[in-house]
């Protein structure tokens, strides 16, 4: 058999099954809901799929909705992660955060009391909400410029502030959000508890093949930065599901509430995906499918020595 490239080979595969697993995965979701929460995210088309995969040397492929717009809403999270990491280091980041993952939702107050108001994981809505006040600049929007400009540059993605999303976020109260940073503060993890840099960075809004651009940053996994962010999303990236899908996946993979969904094929590739109907851990159906299918075949092809 010709040594078909990995990267190529992860493309390759997905081409020809991809419908079927589509509706076979929106049989699956007919169950799934659209987040209340937010009124903007509760009137899309629950619907929409897409899909993009980006490998590091550059070959992409995509199917479904691949311009549709979503907010990445707590995909945002390794990125941040990332972006902290890389520009002010290691020990800024981790006096302030755990790596720790938790058996508990993604907002949950039960697991802050318990770790005395510490944040055990950046993927958590603790971890995070600790995490933004770390952006350099003096207002929420210079922040979430600063994190949205980095992505950008380094992976020529097109993220943009979705400024009616992030209205919709904050037409309504978040009371658990709240909690969450005020017990922070209260630990002294969080210096003022406020959610406002927090939630502009959730409503950074792109594509896909945006979602896919950025995730290249973390494909590489050549540096250890690369290699710590992954090894949190694997742990820590799906809320309750994560410890399954590291077993049956094993990629590192961060789920949103907006139904986006990015994936790492360490050293090879990025994936991602969006399809709004969520699971009752809040991850989104379609995206987990197709992911689990994927990883599959990836797997069917490392075994025959593919590679
Ligand atoms: N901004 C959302 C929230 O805090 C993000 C949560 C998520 O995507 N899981 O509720």
């Amino acid at each position: 058999m010709n040594k078909a490239n990995p990267p190529e080979s992860l493309i390759e595969i997905a081409q020809a099954p991809l419908l079927t697993w589509v509706e076979l995965a929106q049989a699956d979701a007919q169950n799934g809901k659209l987040p209340s929460y937010v009124p903007q995210l509760a009137t899309v088309d629950g619907d929409r799929w897409a899909v993009q995969i980006q490998a590091v040397n550059g070959a992409t492929w995509g199917a479904g909705a691949t311009d549709d717009i979503f907010p990445l809403m707590s995909v945002i999270k390794p990125l941040l992660l990332l972006f902290l990491l890389e520009t002010l280091g290691a020990e800024q980041v981790w006096q302030r955060v755990g790596q720790l993952p938790s058996d508990l939702p993604y907002n949950s107050l039960t697991q802050l009391e318990a770790d005395q108001g510490w944040p055990r994981n950046p993927m958590l809505n603790s971890g995070a909400i600790a995490l933004a006040e770390l952006i350099p600049g003096s207002t929420a929007m210079e922040r979430c410029d600063q994190l949205q400009a980095w992505l950008n540059q380094r992976s020529r993605a097109n993220l943009q502030l979705d400024l009616g999303m992030l209205a919709s976020v904050e037409s309504v109260e978040n009371p658990i959000n709240q909690a969450i940073a005020q017990r922070l503060a209260m630990a002294g993890y969080l210096q003022s508890p406020q959610l406002a840099t927090y939630n502009a960075i959730c409503c950074l809004a792109g594509t896909v093949k945006d979602l896919a651009r950025i995730g290249c940053l973390l494909a590489a996994n050549s540096a250890s930065i690369q290699q710590t962010v992954n090894q949190i999303m694997l742990t820590c990236g799906l809320y309750e599901q994560s410890a399954a899908f590291a077993q049956t996946v094993g990629w590192p993979t961060k789920s949103g509430v907006s139904g986006g969904v990015l994936a790492i094929v360490p050293g090879e590739a990025a994936i991602g995906l969006y399809s709004p109907k969520l699971d009752a851990t809040g991850n989104s159906i379609v995206s987990l499918f197709l992911l689990e299918q994927l990883a599959k075949f990836h797997r069917s092809l490392d075994s025959k020595d593919y590679k």
